[in-house]
């Protein structure tokens, strides 16, 4: 399962943008490792610099001290849509009549093909296959006829899927994020200006304070001159549809996203995890890094009552939270290497049991997910050769039972494990001693949410968006893409 696209914009009051972007990038670096780029405005000319590569890799001082202009925007990329190579590579900048535009995307639309073939009738010609280009195109139209906000408005009207977007327009700077604030998006400010990134850990980088998440559907305006932001609610959104993995897997745990402390949403995922499947034994493991949080949450459940609820009456009571794998950080992650074969080398190169923690003992092994149950399927070997007397797997989130259409690169549904398989089944393919997975109610709680305003489409095969052969889960379709209705609202 791989990130999605980490996105940053940035507005100051006259220092340089690009040294913040910078940092910010490297502070989203887990969202994206194909290319990173940044687009800067000097009040006069946009300059950019995208390349394909690590974000430490891409920029050296000069590229930076080129990039002028105290407004700018920030991309990194893991491919979701589009080509694995660097026409795809963002920001996406373009130069037409009505001045200079810069786009990073993080999402996925659903329907950038009707947009498209349209706008190519309209003799739009496109430079890359991916649905960033399609949104650039479409609001650089819609900016030949309509002031900044409305042509935002008319875009939105059109485009149909997850979109958190930072767009530069000459040296004003812009976040939008979908009506179902599928993708996170926030704003924060620094003593000379402001800041929208798609998590808040960016902004802790820069010395900032979070002012809040960007709302399902709006367009925030920051100030050129870095004093402020304008806020304007686009589109009213009946439900959300928040995606649930970015707080169990994809975002830093040290970030906030929707109001939530994502390391402390891991760790109750973790206590509802012991609440409905806890097992006793002798020690609770986490798979490193991502089921730590989880672990931590249920080692710390387990110690306070028994796997029925009871309290417990010895205080050391319940497993002991045990770091029984260690992971060598030179290896690179798993899902770059293209073969199965090679994935599963990756996966003994990469965890090595302590073998007097596992050695004769119960162990519970936690993770965040089951993706194909490669790794799974190692680790618990890993732990029997290693002398584990018993392994049971808890996985703090449901199984995924279908593919992410909304910039998630999680595997086609003959990949995923859980597709076509009960609990049981995939225990039994792991072999794992016991395998139990958390529910989506659990998930929702630990969310304070409505099941209904989070995106579950992975889980449950039921998407919020309109996506052709596919359930949806609310009364959802694509919206005419006529230029007529997109601009019936204005
Ligand atoms: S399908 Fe899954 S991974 Fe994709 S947006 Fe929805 S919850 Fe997130």
């Amino acid at each position: 399962m791989t990130e999605k696209c980490g996105v940053v914009g940035v507005s100051l009051d006259g220092r340089d943008a690009a040294r913040p972007l910078y940092y910010a990038l490297y502070a989203l670096q887990h969202r994206g490792q194909e290319s990173a780029g940044i687009v800067t405005h000097d009040g006069f000319q946009q300059h950019s610099h995208v390349e394909m590569g690590l974000v430490g890799d891409v920029f050296d001082e000069g590229d930076l001290d080129a990039l002028n202009g105290s407004a700018g925007i920030g991309h990194v990329r893991y491919p979701t849509a589009g080509s694995v190579d660097d026409c795809c590579a963002q920001p996406f900048s373009v130069s037409f009549k009505s001045g200079s535009l810069g786009l990073s995307h993080n999402g996925n639309l659903v329907n950038a093909e009707e947009i498209r073939d349209e706008l190519a009738g309209l003799g739009h010609a496109f430079t890359s296959d991916g649905d960033t280009e399609v949104i650039a195109h479409d609001l650089a139209r819609n900016l030949l006829e309509a002031d900044l906000v409305r042509a935002v408005k008319r875009t939105m009207n059109r485009i149909h899927g997850s979109y958190s977007l930072t767009i530069s327009h000459d040296d004003t700077v812009l976040g939008v994020r979908d009506p179902r604030g599928n993708r996170p998006l926030c704003i924060g400010s620094v003593d000379d200006g402001y800041v929208i990134a798609s998590e808040s850990a960016a902004i802790d980088t820069l010395d900032g304070e979070l002012v809040r998440d960007v709302r399902p559907g709006e367009l925030v305006v920051l100030e050129p001159d870095g004093s402020g932001f304008d806020s304007y609610q686009l589109v009213e959104p009946d439900r959300t549809a928040h995606c649930f993995f970015e707080h169990v897997y994809f975002a830093r745990p040290d970030s906030v996203i929707d109001e939530h402390l994502v390391y402390e949403v891991r760790r109750e995922l973790g206590r509802k995890l012991w609440a409905e499947s806890g097992v006793e034994s002798d020690v609770v493991m986490p798979v490193p890094d991502s089921g730590r949080a989880f672990a931590s949450g249920y080692a710390e459940a387990a110690a306070e009552t028994t796997p029925t609820g009871e309290p417990r009456e010895d205080e050391d009571g319940g497993p002991e939270f045990a770091e029984g794998l260690m992971k060598n950080r030179y290896v690179g992650r798993t899902f770059i290497m293209p073969t199965q074969d090679e994935r599963e080398r990756a996966v003994r190169l990469k965890l090595n049991p302590i073998k007097s923690t596992v050695e004769g003992k119960s162990v519970t092994l936690i993770d965040d997910s089951i993706v194909r149950g490669t790794t799974s399927t190692q680790l618990v070997d890993l732990l029997k050769d290693c002398g584990a007397a018993e392994v049971h797997m808890r996985i703090g989130a449901p199984p995924i039972v279908a593919p992410c259409y909304m910039g998630i690169d999680m595997a086609t549904r003959g990949e995923l494990i859980a597709a076509d398989r009960s609990v049981e089944e995939i225990r039994d393919v792991i072999a794992a001693d016991s395998l139990a997975y958390l529910s989506t109610d659990a998930v929702a709680e630990a969310l304070t949410a409505e099941r209904g305003d989070l995106c579950l489409g992975c889980v449950t095969g039921e998407y919020p968006y309109d996506i052709e052969g596919e359930e949806t889960d609310r009364d959802v379709n694509r919206p005419d893409i006529g230029p007529e209705s997109a601009a019936a609202d204005d």
